[in-house]
């Protein structure tokens, strides 16, 4: 059973189309990695399923109810952003409850999932700091730990380790590996990073200019790519 599928979705910036008809099915626990060089569309689509961005034509449902003009906060969807965008003048604590006051949860939840997300995250020593008291890959925890108090059933991520360094980005990896697991929750997830793909995934996305060119699970791709432009991608010797 599908959690959440795209119709022939479609999306036009002025007379540019930039998503040209992208079909698909993701399921319900899945990782989902999409690939594809700079300015393919992998961030718009994500944007799109999250409602930050109006779906130009085309269908996105969720649990078979068309998702299309439903307002972001009401999709049962989080995003994280490679640029973190905390609040510098919060601390973590405040970082993380703050849709939820936003979103008029009682302090006492917002208490109990702040903690609960700081367990998972190992942020519990930090909850009084602010961001710029943080390493990068703390920052980045935190920017998770701030949809995982949203309790969603599908995480959005837009290259979330990019900005790391290299020894940083393989811990992380681990650590979101670990938190799939755990919450059981369906990933979404966006990278140029190959070997991140090929270690996350269940399903990977290979985009080109707007199209999806394949999709499948890494093996898949890796055994029998659509065609070079794949291969070249994945790094098969097709
Ligand atoms: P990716 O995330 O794969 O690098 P994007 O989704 O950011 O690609 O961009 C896809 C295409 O859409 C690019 O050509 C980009 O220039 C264009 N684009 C993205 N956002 C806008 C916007 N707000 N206005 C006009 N063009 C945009
Ligand atoms: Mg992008």
């Amino acid at each position: 059973m599908s959690e959440l599928q795209l119709s022939n979705v479609r999306k036009s910036y002025g007379g540019l189309e930039v998503i040209k008809g992208v079909d698909l099915d993701i399921k319900s626990g899945e990782f989902v990695v999409f690939v594809g060089p700079s300015g393919c569309g992998k961030s718009t689509l994500l944007r799109m399923i999250a409602g930050l961005e109006e779906i130009t034509s085309g269908d996105l449902t969720i649990d078979d109810m068309l998702m299309n003009d439903v307002d972001p906060s009401k999709r049962g969807i989080a995003m994280v952003f490679q640029s973190y965008a905390l609040y510098p003048h919060m601390t973590v604590r405040e970082n993380m409850g703050f849709a939820l006051r936003f979103a008029g949860v009682p302090k006492v939840e917002i208490e109990k999932r702040v903690m609960e997300a700081a367990n998972i995250l190992e942020l519990g020593p930090l909850l009084d700091r602010k961001p710029k008291q943080l390493s990068g890959g703390q920052r980045q925890r935190v920017a998770i730990g701030r949809a995982i108090v949203r309790h969603p059933k599908i995480f959005l991520f837009d290259e979330p380790l990019s900005n790391l360094d290299a020894e940083l980005r393989v811990h992380m990896r681990i650590e979101i590996a670990r938190l799939h697991k755990q919450l059981a929750a369906t990933i979404i997830y966006v990278t140029h990073d190959q070997v991140e793909a090929m270690t996350l995934a269940d399903k990977i996305v290979v985009m080109r200019a707007g199209v999806v060119e394949q999709v499948g699970s890494p093996l898949d791709l890796y055994d029998d790519p659509a065609n070079l432009f794949v291969a070249g991608f994945i790094g098969s010797p097709k």
